[in-house]
């Protein structure tokens, strides 16, 4: 989808903002709240301790013990005896995967339930300005919207995130009161910010605004910049890409939403250039009946992530989206992905993607804590993650901090936050909602206020948890 401004064309040409840190990533003072308060940038000497489980590590799956020490892993051993001494060993005995990292959302929007059109559309810019989209999608979000409920709009979102076990999202929106809970991409993290966004048409790109962003990409000031390219399935959508390719912005640091339309040839010139995909089956699939060419895209050997773009049309979160990558995968290419590669395109791939693979989206030592724990068959841990219902999480750990899962886990990592009980379809788990750490807006409202404040704009948000999966009719 198409309609939020959160980035005006401006802003991204803009320059970053500055975070407050030194180039070691110790931070010296801190005049900027929007930019500094993110684990990663500032330590907030979380609990030490060791999960231990079947770890999705980058040489493969095996049984290990990942140690955690403030907000980094400092170890993964194979041996009990080399925890060192002290240290909470937390058998979870289940799969232990780097934390998911969603690099297609628009946030604010992850409220509103899943529209059905009732037809297919050709682009993005057909259905955007259909009224029952109006109806369905515009009008309860500008009724939350303005209502000033933004800072709940996107903390709702981040908490569904959250309890699917995304560490990392993109499509949030730059607000102090959400400077805790999941990672955004867009902002600065690790005391950097190299992503950048633009949600509207690519064609409304000029030749002077490529050249500046031509030279971001030349300077490292930027090294992702993330557009929606070729979302439909008509050649109106097709003839984004070759605009874009003449303007000089098929490039690595080119990160492209959907490219649904996108020909063979498209793609091979795509990967040619090293350029990203970010792929959303079920949003494609429901809007347009079709979705991006992924065996094309595989063979041109480009890296591809799965997103889910928003509630409205997509999954309740990237775990959710998986299945359905999964599903597409078996029904519409011949299994060509295999579950490992499903599994690095929601964890290594969109960590590579974005220049973050040396903080994220791996379990090695010294990369950041952004974990989630399932249970599972542990003997086929990639299947079991893909596989993994709601209730089947029982971990979602940012930077080390326990924002998510069961009560035994969350409470034998002995994390100070303090929790609120959810019901994760049918099974108890609890969630850190509130934030007292951090002197953020808000920080102290409550799951029950923030969802409130929904209801005083007229709106019923959906359940911070979808139990029925992805809507049949999206399929067929
Ligand atoms: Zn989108």
């Amino acid at each position: 989808m198409h309609t939020p401004r959160f980035h005006r064309f401006a802003a991204l040409l803009a320059l970053p903002l500055l975070a407050a840190c030194s180039s070691d990533g110790s931070e010296t003072g801190v005049s900027d709240m929007s930019s500094s308060y993110r684990p990663g940038c500032k330590a907030l000497g979380g609990p030490s301790y060791a999960l231990h489980g079947t770890a999705l590590l980058p040489q493969g799956a095996a049984d290990a013990y990942v140690v955690v020490e403030g907000e980094k892993i400092a170890a993964v051993e194979t041996a009990r005896a080399n925890v060192p001494a002290g240290v909470p060993i937390i058998d979870t005995n289940g799969v232990i995967s780097p934390g998911l990292v969603d690099l297609h959302n628009h946030v604010a929007y992850d409220f509103l339930p899943f529209w059905n059109s009732g037809k297919r559309w050709s682009n993005r810019y057909q259905w955007a300005r259909a009224s029952a989209y109006e109806t369905a999608v515009k009008a309860p979000y500008n009724a939350v919207k303005h209502s000033g409920h933004m800072c709940e709009a996107v903390k709702y979102g981040e908490f569904r995130g959250l309890v699917g076990g995304t560490t990392s999202i993109q499509g949030s929106m730059d607000l102090t009161c959400t400077r805790s809970w999941a990672r955004n991409i867009e902002f600065t993290n690790f005391c950097s910010d190299h992503v950048r966004q633009d949600v509207l048409a690519v064609t409304a790109l000029t030749q002077s605004d490529a050249d500046s962003i031509n030279a971001q990409f030349s300077s490292g000031a930027t090294k992702a910049f993330i557009v929606h390219l070729a979302e439909g399935i008509d050649d109106s959508s097709r003839a984004e890409f070759d605009y874009l390719d003449k303007l000089g912005l098929i490039k690595p640091q080119l990160v492209a939403i959907h490219g649904t339309a996108l020909t063979a040839a498209q793609l091979q010139r795509m990967g040619q250039a090293g350029a990203k995909l970010v792929w959303s089956p079920l949003s494609n699939l429901a809007l347009y009946g079709q979705t991006t060419d992924i065996p094309s895209a595989v063979a041109a050997g480009i890296t591809i992530s799965i997103a889910p773009d928003w509630t409205p049309s997509g999954s309740a979160n990237v775990l959710g989206e998986l299945k359905v990558a999964d599903r597409v995968n078996r029904e519409r290419f011949g299994g060509l992905l295999s579950d490992q590669q499903l599994v690095a395109m929601v964890t290594s791939n969109p960590a590579k993607t974005v220049a973050m693979d040396g903080e994220i989206g791996s379990i090695r030592a010294g990369l950041y804590a952004d974990l989630v724990v399932v249970r599972g068959d542990t003997s086929q841990p990639y299947r079991a993650l893909i596989d993994a219902k709601p209730a089947d999480v029982l971990l979602t750990s940012v930077g080390g901090q326990a924002f998510y899962g069961s009560s035994d886990i969350v409470s034998a990592i002995g994390d100070a936050r303090s929790y609120v009980t959810v019901d994760a379809c049918g099974e108890s788990r609890v969630l850190a909602a509130t934030e007292s750490a951090l002197p953020i807006p808000q920080g102290q409202e409550s799951l029950d206020a923030v969802t409130q404040t929904f209801a005083s704009a007229g709106v019923t948000p959906i359940p911070l948890f979808s139990c029925d999966g992805a809507p049949e009719f999206a399929f067929h």
